[in-house]
């Protein structure tokens, strides 16, 4: 099976190296000229534009920064691919792009998946994501050994839109968590306790979540979070400010009682725009400096 793999960022280079290991043939394309001479060191074919990629292939996945680079990109690859192509989306998009996505899709004659994911960059390298998947059952059914080989949990949602309906959920939640991990830490710390101390407690206990046993966001207790390298991502703020932005808007247009969502939301666009920036490139755990002066 041809894949075209559109987007070779953070998450995008993984997976598409994922889909390679597996045994599947993968043309490979980014506009960061540098991501796809990576991706082409990896063993993935180098594509020289979007369209070219896709030409001959028969499952496209872009796995892009918003849903605004989706719906631009769309219009030059469902020209371009042969027709029925399975057009697969895996960038955290709204709920209404998905959808709109997926209506130009069909009418130019192919068959369309929104299928964000969850687990971070070391789920995108180990293959061991989660896929949430919005669009009908036998474009679902053709993509499924795909995601696989991609990830270790797949959820078929529902129709066009509920992949992203399903992530918007989850990254409101993991907002609230990774805020809360902080305040933990936060009071800890200025209790006495040792962050190694409250950590074996937090990690085995009812408190006990992502935020804390894989992405803690403090150094030393985890070893491999973020925060043991600097707070390099992961997942950058910019991009869970993104998320929430897209959460906030559909707290709003659901009319949904969401206080601790609107108020990550409102935690994450400041610290996103902090000294002018610099923190959008960090891992979003790095909120804890906002949080715990060290
Ligand atoms: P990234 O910025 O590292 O990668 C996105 C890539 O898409 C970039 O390399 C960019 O150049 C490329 N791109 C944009 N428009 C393009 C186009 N028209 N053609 C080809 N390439 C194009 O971002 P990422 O961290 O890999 O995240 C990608 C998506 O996955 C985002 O929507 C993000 O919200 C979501 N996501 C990220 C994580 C994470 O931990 N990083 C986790 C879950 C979901």
């Amino acid at each position: 099976m041809n894949i075209a793999f559109l987007g070779l960022g953070n998450m995008g280079a993984h997976m598409a190296r994922n889909l390679l290991e597996a045994g599947y043939q993968v043309t490979g394309f980014d506009v960061v000229s540098a991501a796809v001479e990576r991706a082409a060191e990896a063993g993935i074919a180098p594509a020289e534009s979007g369209e070219a990629a896709v030409r001959d292939a028969e499952v496209v996945i872009t796995m892009f920064q918003n849903g605004q680079q989706v719906l631009d990109a769309y219009q030059g690859l469902l020209a371009a691919a042969p027709e029925n192509t399975l057009f697969i989306d895996s960038s955290t998009i709204s709920v209404d792009e998905a959808r709109q996505a997926a209506e130009q899709a069909r009418q130019a004659g192919h068959r369309p998946l929104d299928a964000p994911v969850s687990g971070g960059m070391s789920g995108a390298e180990a293959g061991t994501l989660t896929f949430m998947v919005g669009g009908d059952a036998e474009a679902f059914a053709t993509a499924e050994p795909l995601f696989q080989a991609m990830g270790r949990k797949i959820v078929h949602c529902g129709n066009s839109g509920a992949g992203q309906a399903a992530k918007v959920c989850n990254n409101m939640l993991l907002a609230v968590t990774t805020i809360g991990a902080s305040e933990a830490f936060a009071l800890g710390q200025n209790l006495g306790l040792s962050d190694q101390a409250l950590y074996d407690v937090l990690s085995t206990s009812a408190a006990q979540c992502w935020a804390v046993t894989t992405n803690c966001p403090v150094p030393g207790p985890v070893g491999t979070a973020p925060a043991d390298r600097g707070y390099t991502p992961g997942f950058a703020t910019a991009l869970m400010a993104k998320d929430l932005g897209l959460a906030h808007a559909a707290i709003e247009t659901t009319g949904t009682s969401a206080s601790f969502g609107e108020a990550a939301y409102e935690a994450y666009r400041q610290f996103n725009e902090l000294d002018g920036g610099a923190y959008s490139g960090q891992d979003f755990s790095a909120i804890i400096k906002t949080i715990r002066q060290s």
